[in-house]
């Protein structure tokens, strides 16, 4: 049986935006995917308007709502960019510009590094407008709580914690703990706090985490 997918109403001013986003539309993506059996889809087969990056990993996510292939879609471009990404966790704009990546082959980073930072930011930071079909306007039921956190916003905050695991190649298992034990609003101290720590023995992690309780 052919599926029929609604297009949702999508807000004039966002009309030519990607959903996911925020960059030009080229797509549209439907949802569910034919590739993928989704037996558990709690809305209307439809369509919503993607880029040609979004509208690939949207693609790939086995997931049973359009919210879940929304943070599908934020975690791909956090991985893919992590690069771009680790540019404003490394640096300020202003640093950036004072560095001393002058001349030579540092010239062409300096000149693109906080532009593509904030593309990458801006994208992963989107925040979707409501989807409207027939009228009716779908619920967001988010499985996890977004994550903000200078300035970006996370799918969650698990995501946020695998960005700067990755990025400062910090130990996952010791960075959950600092964080568990000074709370999320103190995510900031806890990267500075484990990123001390990163060359450390066991035993000296383990002094570290007890010094905290
Ligand atoms: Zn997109």
């Amino acid at each position: 049986m052919k599926t029929h997918y609604s297009i949702t109403e999508t807000p004039f001013q966002y009309r030519q935006l990607c959903w996911f986003c925020g960059e030009p539309k080229e797509f549209l993506f439907a949802f569910p995917h034919s590739k993928w059996l989704v037996l558990d889809c709690v809305h209307s087969p439809i369509k919503v308007s993607a880029c040609k990056e979004c509208k690939r990993f949207a693609s790939q996510a086995k997931v049973d709502s359009i919210w879940d292939v929304h943070m599908h879609v934020k975690q791909a471009l956090i991985k893919h960019y992590h690069k771009d990404l680790a540019i404003g966790l490394n640096w300020t704009k202003e640093e950036l510009e004072e560095s001393e990546f002058e001349g030579g082959n540092f010239e062409g980073f300096k000149k693109s590094a906080w532009f593509m930072y904030e593309v990458a930011k801006g994208r992963v930071s989107y925040q979707p407008w409501p989807l409207i079909v027939n009228g009716d306007t779908l619920e967001y039921l988010p499985e996890k709580e977004a994550f903000m956190f200078d300035g970006m916003r996370y799918p969650s905050i698990d995501d946020a914690i695998l960005h700067y695991v990755q990025v400062f190649d910090l130990n996952l298992h010791f960075f959950k703990q600092v964080l568990a034990r000074v709370g999320e609003a103190k995510f900031s101290s806890a990267i500075r706090y484990a990123r001390i720590y990163i060359a450390a023995t066991p035993q000296e992690q383990a002094i570290a985490l007890r010094s905290l309780s």
